[in-house]
């Protein structure tokens, strides 16, 4: 009895082990690839007149519209 117990939680930790060691790799290689391509891409750096709410808009355009109010700002870096 005691030994078919131990089987069963073998048999459910198992998968489950192998599964989230799966993700873990997974996470690892997004995010090394998301700091690459962070690191190579060419962004436009922005900051808002309106509200001072400072992000970035991966297009190369001189005015790009703040995501919180909608205001037309310049760039500030390139
Ligand atoms: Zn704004």
């Amino acid at each position: 009895m005691q030994m078919e117990s131990h089987a069963v939680s073998w048999l459910f930790l198992g998968p489950l082990a192998l599964q989230f060691s799966a993700l873990l790799l997974l996470g690892w290689l997004y995010r090394k690839r998301g700091y690459r391509y962070q690191r190579t891409a060419k962004a436009n750096i922005f900051r808002c007149t309106g509200c001072n709410h400072v992000y970035i808009d991966t297009r190369m355009v001189p005015l790009s519209k703040c995501p919180k109010c909608n205001l037309l700002n310049e760039v500030i870096r390139r």
